[in-house]
């Protein structure tokens, strides 16, 4: 029997070691590992930088307390504030730890200017920020919530793209929006510019903090370092994980220098929060993907990708309903049930998970290979055949 808690709904797989875009599995079989951790191996299984950092690091020194200077993390902050929006960040251990340190910065804000009840946050009905009681009352999902009372106060909800609903939730004590930049748990689905430009307005026009979720479509994931680029909207707070780590737990938000005026000494803490290790980790992983020629190769691997899952589309459109996703954060929309379909794939060796709205995830590493997506196209076409 199994000690562990049944609170996962595990497949009856599990693997040996990992090599780049493939896992082996104990019984000896070969995967192409298109989850990569729900998108935290940003750059595959076992990448030789990686691995050469953390040994380096871990013969030098892992943890020491944040009441101490920590030079590697210093230097993780000051690359992340130098590429994005950010003047400052907070190291944290996970997404959840990250979307909710954006919600306290946030209330922080305006209690640190005399505004202590605009302390509402406006979130996205059925979005995902993590499993902490904030976060799932913030996520506003009757599953997660479900049987967690009682209820964490101070989240609205509006209908994703249901813009009047938004503006109807708007109120004085409305302190920031906080929506994924692309809904990833949620279905893949991508914020347009337009509507990223809009929130900006509005936000500028009632003194609200913006905050973007990026813990999932961060760090290269989208083909920009973060997906809200391309809108040239700048937001207040970003909340990032996942990728940022390769497979090191590692969270962290970012904020403007508006925001952080709030987060004065004492107001928030993590003991393992941005500890030598993680940020030894951390730092190599972003040197490799603020690269601008990385980022290139990761749209251009995606306009590759895509347009061959759209033919395949167009062939079975009887079972692919919309190709969805930007860079290589990439959902295969079905007529019917996901949960068979990821089956076939993962008995075809590729492993795939599922989002909302019968959405079949496809999360290669950043550094995938143009054979290992051949690969991939090619198993996709076969199960949609066998299914035909
Ligand atoms: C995964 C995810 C989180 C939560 O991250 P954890 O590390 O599981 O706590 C929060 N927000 C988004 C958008 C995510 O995809």
């Amino acid at each position: 029997m199994s000690y562990l808690a049944k609170n996962y709904n595990r497949k009856k797989i599990s693997f040996k070691y990992g090599k780049g875009s493939f896992l082996y599995s104990i019984d000896g079989k070969k995967y192409l590992d298109f989850v990569q951790g729900i998108a935290v191996n940003s750059l595959g299984h076992a990448h030789p930088q990686l691995i050469k950092t953390i040994n380096k690091q871990s013969k030098k020194l892992w943890h020491v307390s944040n009441a101490f200077e920590i030079p590697e993390g210093e230097k993780l902050a000051k690359k992340l504030a130098k590429k994005t929006f950010a003047d400052y960040v907070m190291f944290q251990n996970s997404g959840t730890e990250a979307t909710e340190a954006a919600i306290k910065s946030a209330r922080r804000y305006f209690f640190s200017i005399g505004k202590p009840k605009k302390n509402r946050i406006i979130c996205v009905k059925n979005s995902f920020h993590g499993r902490t009681l904030a976060a799932i009352y913030a996520s506003g999902s009757k599953k997660m919530t479900e049987g967690f009372g009682p209820k964490v106060g101070g989240f609205d909800h509006f209908v994703f793209g249901n813009h009047k609903s938004l503006k109807k939730k708007i109120s004085k004590n409305t302190a920031a929006i906080m929506v994924e930049t692309i809904m990833g748990e949620g279905g893949i689905k991508v914020i347009p510019d337009w509507f990223l430009k809009e929130l900006r307005q509005i936000c500028n026009k009632k003194n609200i903090l913006l905050i973007l979720d990026e813990v999932q479509c961060g760090i290269g994931r989208s083909g920009d370092f973060f997906a809200f680029e391309k809108s040239k909207v700048k937001p207040d707070i970003v909340p990032i994980a996942k990728g940022i780590g390769g497979g090191f737990p590692i969270g962290a938000v970012l904020m403007n220098k508006k925001v952080a005026s709030g987060m004065t000494a004492g107001t928030h803490g993590s003991t393992f929060g941005g500890n030598p290790l993680a940020m030894a980790v951390g730092n190599s992983v972003m040197d490799i993907i603020s690269n601008q020629k990385f980022l290139n190769n990761i749209k251009n691997t995606s306009k590759y990708f895509l347009s061959n899952l759209n033919k395949i589309k167009d062939k079975y459109p009887n079972i692919i309903k919309e190709i969805r996703g930007r860079g290589l954060l990439i959902g295969i929309q079905l007529h019917t049930d996901h949960v068979k379909f990821i089956k076939k794939l993962m008995e075809n060796k590729l492993l795939t998970i599922r989002a909302a709205e019968n959405v079949v995830r496809i999360l290669p590493p950043l550094n995938v290979k143009k054979n290992e997506i051949d690969q991939a196209l090619k198993i996709i076409k076969k199960v949609c055949s066998k299914i035909n």
